[in-house]
């Protein structure tokens, strides 16, 4: 059996490092690494038929060489082949080259055709010459362009890959089949040997734009597997985390009654439940897995901050972690107000606390304070916690999952591990569920708190500005506050907070006797905290915002917010924002304003905002709209890395995942952790959790 790289013809200590770096160990890794485009060499297409873009294989014979000066020496070549000519352009060469195309010798390209200033061009083409018959046979594979780094050719790939591919088929490869042959329903699937040889080496006429886009059969077939590894390795994690001992932790009659009899309302029967859902986890010995999902409004907060005193009450440390500093803030603010009359004062850690604030916090986190509050600073090196007996992370789709795993190795000693609750408001995806968080037990609070009015939400041209300036001044005036969202798409902070700027500017001077103050990512925490502070006393009426306020942002009292270039924010962000007001009694509304000319589509989009407030049928709409590929970002894959699946062009192979998940988890634990050494990896990391 073969197994090791350097058991390959040709592998030296420097390639061998090179392919380290790709995370390539051994020969089956090498047939892991999948190509990402492929050329045709299969055809000689004729010149004359080329037309700008296409990217093809050609042979003529050479009419004319020249090295031609200008502000750089080049070499041009002229080919022609009966149809027509066509320049081959090198920028680089050497000058032995030239010779190569001495007047007369047939040479083959492959590249892309370019329109050039004298017709038609091939920059730098990779070329042989035809010097005798054996160089005249065109391949009849497909040729595939792999992944690579500097100094590790595409030959080097061929000579390597041929040699695996050789191994994997007669036999000296130890490539085992992991998946069950019956996958139930009627699905087949192709063998991992079949899929492997036909992604490496596609034979002519092969489906190229399916297999760029990895929606091959065979690909899938990979994609599925994988996919099926990442369930399972995080189940697992899950599984294992379950089986560590964790703080059982007592009802503390006394402390949650007055907490419940100090809250400034009633608890919603959903809230209720999950409460004790999360309760019934936190009272047993093993550490809790839970997600809770809440549309945003729902009120999570207090359900984190029962879950805390649970833990406080009963001697442990209780951590909250937020993914953005104004969160973070923000809960830091609602802890204190509703803990503060008994005795619990929270310690702020984020990255902006430096020096002797810094070490104060991490002299307290460490001595055992109960309630720590913070953004991912809690996760840093430097960070211990003295008993930590309680992690919530809200809004857990903003971290990776490796962030939450990171938080979770702090979590105490070998002996007692820590009760975990995540939180997130936006609905998850079914990908998510099955990968990112697959094996945690959910709560959902299905339920709005009482009195909540819809918010009343009006889309309206860019070019209606001023009407909606004087309504702005006009709920100022009757003692309302306002959100004003300027909004740009994926420019930096700076750039943000300069044309937020601009606008607070233009309000404040189309109103007068309004009160107007602005807050952007690019301004200090103690600045930021100033003008929320001031917002949320009434002292400010009109608060321009970056999107920062998208995520937590609680300020009962302002009723109307105004977002623009809404047309351009995707529907669940749309809906996060939407979310920070109506939060109070009173009708809340919301105005999309949206420049000309706006596309059906979009006009569709906005339209779906005003029809509900639903954030599921929202995310369901979006999805349906947009089409996966834009709705789940990065950011909410958990930033997950997979090699060959993608979360959302392969949703429809997640239907076929949880029941052969659970009979391999409870038929074939072997196979599994197979399945996730060979697509995961190490994850003794996680393992020591
Ligand atoms: P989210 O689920 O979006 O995090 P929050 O926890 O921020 O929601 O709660 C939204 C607002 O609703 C807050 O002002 C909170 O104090 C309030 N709230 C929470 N629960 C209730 C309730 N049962 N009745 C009335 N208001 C509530
Ligand atoms: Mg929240």
């Amino acid at each position: 059996m073969v197994s090791e790289l350097r058991d390959l013809h040709g592998i030296g200590p420097r390639l061998e490092s090179s392919l380290n770096q790709l995370g390539i160990h051994g020969v089956q890794d090498l047939l892991f690494h999948l190509p990402f485009r492929y050329e045709d060499r299969t055809r000689i297409y004729p010149i004359g038929s080329l037309y700008p873009g296409a990217r093809v294989q050609i042979e003529g014979e050479v009419e004319h060489s020249a090295i031609v000066r200008g502000r750089r020496a080049m070499l041009v070549v002229v080919i022609f082949d009966g149809t027509g000519r066509i320049n081959l352009r090198f920028f680089h060469f050497r000058a032995a080259q030239k010779q190569q195309f001495s007047k007369g010798t047939r040479v083959r390209c492959y590249g892309e055709v370019r329109a050039g200033f004298r017709g038609l061009d091939m920059v730098h083409p990779s070329y042989k010459r035809i010097l005798n018959e054996r160089d005249e046979a065109v391949s009849d594979r497909l040729t595939p362009v792999y992944p690579s780094v500097e100094g590790l050719g595409q030959a080097s790939w061929i000579r390597l890959t041929d040699q695996a591919l050789a191994l994997m088929k007669n036999g000296s490869l130890e490539l085992e089949e992991l998946l069950p042959t019956d996958l139930g329903g009627n699905l087949r699937v192709t063998s991992l040997a079949k899929a492997l040889a036909y992604i490496h080496r596609p034979p002519a006429g092969a489906d190229v734009a399916a297999l760029v886009e990895r929606r091959h059969p065979a690909q899938q077939r990979l994609a599925l597997e994988e996919l099926l590894s990442h369930n399972l390795s995080m189940q697992q994690l899950h599984q294992r985390q379950r089986k560590f001992r964790a703080p059982a932790m007592k009802l503390e009659p006394d402390l949650e009654s007055e907490f419940v009899g100090r809250l400034p309302f009633i608890l919603t029967v959903a809230q209720q439940r999950v409460i004790e859902e999360i309760q019934a986890d936190l009272a047993r010995a093993h550490p809790m897995q839970r997600l809770l999902q809440g549309d945003v409004g729902s009120g999570k907060t207090v359900v984190a901050a029962m879950a805390a005193l649970r833990a406080v009450g009963n001697g442990f440390q209780a951590a909250i972690m937020a993914p953005t500093e104004l969160l973070a803030e923000q809960h830091l603010r609602s802890f204190r107000e509703w803990l503060d009359p008994m005795g619990i004062d929270p310690v702020w850690l984020s990255s902006k606390v430096t020096g002797k604030k810094r070490q104060l916090a991490l002299d307290a986190i460490e001595a055992g304070a109960p309630l720590v509050i913070g953004t991912h600073a809690l996760m840093q090196e430097g960070v211990q916690f003295g008993r930590l007996g309680l992690v919530v992370v809200d809004e857990q789709h903003r971290f990776g999952v490796h962030q939450r795993l990171a938080l979770l190795d702090k979590a105490g000693t070998e002996s007692l591990h820590a009760h975990q609750l995540i939180m997130t408001a936006t609905p998850i995806p079914r990908t998510l569920a099955m990968t990112a968080y697959a094996g945690l037990e959910t709560s959902v609070i299905d339920e709005l708190p009482p009195g909540r009015k819809p918010v009343k939400t009006v889309a309206i041209s860019n070019e209606r500005r001023a009407e909606v300036i004087s309504r702005v001044a006009a709920a100022c005036a009757a003692g309302k506050q306002a959100y004003w969202v300027c909004t740009l798409i994926e420019e930096s902070d700076a750039v943000q907070a300069q044309a937020a700027e601009d606008v607070a500017r233009e309000l404040q001077a189309g109103l007068s006797g309004v009160q107007v103050s602005l807050v952007h990512g690019r301004m200090k925490p103690a600045e930021k905290q100033q003008v929320m502070d001031a917002f949320k006393s009434g002292a400010i009426q009109l608060l321009v915002a970056t999107t920062v306020i998208e995520v937590g942002v609680d300020v009962p009292n302002a009723s109307l917010m105004i977002i623009e270039n809404s047309e351009r924010l995707g529907l669940a962000q749309l809906h996060q924002l939407r979310g920070r007001v109506g939060r109070g009694d009173q009708q809340a509304s919301c105005v999309l304003l949206y420049s000309r000319p706006i596309g059906t589509l979009a006009k569709e989009r906005l339209n779906i905002l005003r029809e509900t407030s639903d954030g599921f049928r929202i995310a369901e709409k979006d999805l349906e709209l947009r089409g996966p590929g834009e709705v789940l970002g990065t950011r909410q894959t958990g930033m997950l890395q997979f090699r060959v699946a993608d979360l959302t062009r392969d949703q429809q192979l997640l239907e076929t995942i949880p029941p052969v998940a659970d009979r391999l988890l409870s038929e074939n634990p072997q196979q599994v952790d197979k399945l996730i050494r060979r697509w995961i990896g190490d994850t003794s990391r996680f393992a020591a959790v």
